[in-house]
């Protein structure tokens, strides 16, 4: 019998195709893990792991770093390697959609697999973002994605997709859609008109729009918008541009953004000096993973340790 080994902070690729010996002599077995290029910023461990142990899983997750070229073969091993499932980040959402044997309809429509189940030996995609995002936005206002009028700043990236898609979906009442780069924004929302073709609102706006990413363009939009989602890659650095000017924000509006560390970003210290509510991005990542252990497991996640191992980690 192997010694007891500490699990390490990021495993390869070539240590999963020989997985029986770099994982030997984990206790609890290495059965569920995070694929990303890079992967050694993943909060995912500190998430699941508290999780795993709470629910009584003799199970424990790892970060694996798997580059492009080498996804295919990566996802193809963990049925052989007996693994429950994974997580996707960054840059392999798309990428792994094409590599399943089924995908969840929300997760086709997104475009994106965050969340690989295995079962009876077949890859299984699903894309826990969209939803993670709407039990945040519950959680922090109290209030449904179908009653709120939603502003999408950095809605051709990734994240700020599957945030559109999980608004429409919800058919909320108003998405008004802002990118840098607005061809992005442009091709989602022709993806996105038939959501919107029932009229809904009362009045002239139109329930599905872009808009360029100028002060008087958000100025006008922001008079008719309820929530306002950062969905860039910006407000983790100090020295990242200001998002949006404090003269935009009014007392009425609530501002989610999915970054959360730092905690307080330039974007939710302005909205809350306005007099605007605020909340950061951990919500969106706690319920994302809450969702991921959901299809994993078949049961409800252990949502408070999950916060408790996230936010010691961001400590
Ligand atoms: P991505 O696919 O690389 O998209 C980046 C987005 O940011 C694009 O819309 C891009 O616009 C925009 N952007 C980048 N630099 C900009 C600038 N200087 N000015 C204006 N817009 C700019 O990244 P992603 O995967 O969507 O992630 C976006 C953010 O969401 C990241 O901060 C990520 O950590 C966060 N996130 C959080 C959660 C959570 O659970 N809280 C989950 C997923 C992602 P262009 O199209 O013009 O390039």
């Amino acid at each position: 019998m192997p010694a007891k080994s500490k699990a390490k902070t990021v495993y390869t690729f070539e240590d999963l195709t020989s997985w029986e010996k770099a994982a030997a002599g984990l206790s609890p077995p290495a059965r569920l893990s995070v694929f990303g290029d890079p992967v050694d910023h993943s909060l995912s461990p500190q998430m699941h792991n508290p999780a795993l142990q709470a629910a009584g899983i003799d199970s424990q997750y790892v970060r694996i770093h798997v580059k492009a070229d080498q996804l295919e073969k990566a996802l193809r091993a963990l049925p052989e390697k007996n693994f429950f499932g994974t997580n996707i980040t960054i840059p392999h959402k798309t990428g792994a959609l094409a590599v399943m044997d089924e995908v969840d309809d929300l997760a086709r429509k997104i475009g994106a697999v965050n969340t690989v189940l295995v079962e009876d030996g077949k890859l299984i995609g699903y894309n826990s973002d969209g939803p993670g995002f709407l039990r945040a936005i519950r959680h922090e206002f109290s209030v449904d994605l179908r009653d709120l009028r939603i502003l999408i700043l950095g809605a051709g990236g990734g994240a700020g997709r599957a945030v559109a898609v999980q608004c429409a979906v919800e058919n909320c009442e108003r998405l008004v859609l802002v990118n840098r780069t607005a061809d992005k924004a442009e091709s989602l929302a022709r993806e996105l008109r038939p959501y919107f073709e029932k009229e809904k609102l009362e009045g002239p706006s139109e329930r599905l729009q872009t808009v360029p990413w100028t002060d008087e363009a958000l100025r006008a939009a922001l008079d008719e918008i309820d929530l306002i989602v950062n969905a860039t890659s910006l407000g983790m650095k100090r020295t990242d541009p200001e998002l949006l000017h404090d003269s935009l924000f009014q007392p009425h509006h609530l501002v989610y953004d999915m970054v959360y560390s730092p905690p307080r970003t330039k974007l939710i210290a302005s909205a809350r000096n306005m007099g605007a509510r605020a909340a950061n991005g951990l919500s969106m990542l706690l319920y994302q993973g809450a969702i991921s252990f959901e299809y994993w497991f078949n049961r409800d996640a252990p949502v408070d340790e999950m916060r408790q191992g996230l936010e010691s980690a961001l400590l």
